[in-house]
């Protein structure tokens, strides 16, 4: 018996909804990358480098260590697999991570904005503010050295620069959620933002009574 089944398969079925609803880039691409944290354990399940996700079966869900050491699979993990395990490192909060080429988060990563506190229940699943991870080359140590100095925010969605987005959750099924809430809230401010007229944010009061992200 698989001891990572669950997880694999977990991994899977989230991403055949995101890449159905856009969120990879395409029905054929592999525009992002999923993972899941094993509790109490240095370990990590998550999905190879540059495969169509349709296709994924759980063996070939990768599990790594967080050296980055193979543990299960015989797929070349996703080549953001540092990123998503310094995420874990610095976030013990955080037990799942996706990683996504979602489009209106990413017109934020073209123009190199945040996005602010828009809609309350936005702001107390994903925080007050989703920040912007400056530039680095994909599955490169200086993206994950950027992104380990962005997420001490305690939020739980950032934009990577001229890439994507990256959606934390304590759960996969929360990480997942936060992305669609990411999309809702970029895709409504990028068109409010089109009408030029001015936007209004959150009161700091609203913001106050909500507190912290759970
Ligand atoms: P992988 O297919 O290696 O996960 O890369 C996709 C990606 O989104 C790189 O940032
Ligand atoms: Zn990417």
């Amino acid at each position: 018996m698989d001891p990572y089944l669950d997880p694999r398969k977990a991994i899977i079925r989230c991403c055949r909804w995101l890449c159905r609803h856009g969120y990879f880039g395409s029905l054929r691409s592999a525009g992002g990358n999923v993972s899941v944290r094993i509790p109490d354990e240095p370990l990590l399940v998550i999905t190879p480098s540059g495969r169509p996700y349709m296709d994924l079966v759980p063996e070939d869900i990768c599990v790594v260590d967080f050296d980055l050491r193979p543990v299960a699979g015989g797929l070349k993990p996703s080549i953001e697999t540092g990123m998503h395990a310094g995420i874990y490192q610095d976030r013990p909060d955080v037990g799942a991570v996706v990683h996504t080429h979602q489009p209106f988060a990413s017109i934020f990563a073209l123009i190199n904005q945040s996005i602010p506190a828009l809609f309350d229940e936005v702001v107390m699943a994903i925080g007050h503010t989703v920040d912007v991870v400056p530039y680095a080359f994909s599955g490169t140590p200086e993206l994950v050295g950027k992104v380990r100095q962005t997420i001490v925010n305690g939020c739980f969605c950032f934009i990577l620069q001229n890439h994507g987005a990256l959606n934390l959750g304590a759960s996969l099924d929360q990480a997942w959620k936060n992305a669609e809430l990411l999309e809702k809230t970029a895709q409504a401010y990028y068109h409010a933002l089109a009408t030029g007229r001015p936007i209004t944010t959150l009161p700091a009061e609203t913001l106050q009574r909500i507190g912290p992200p759970s």
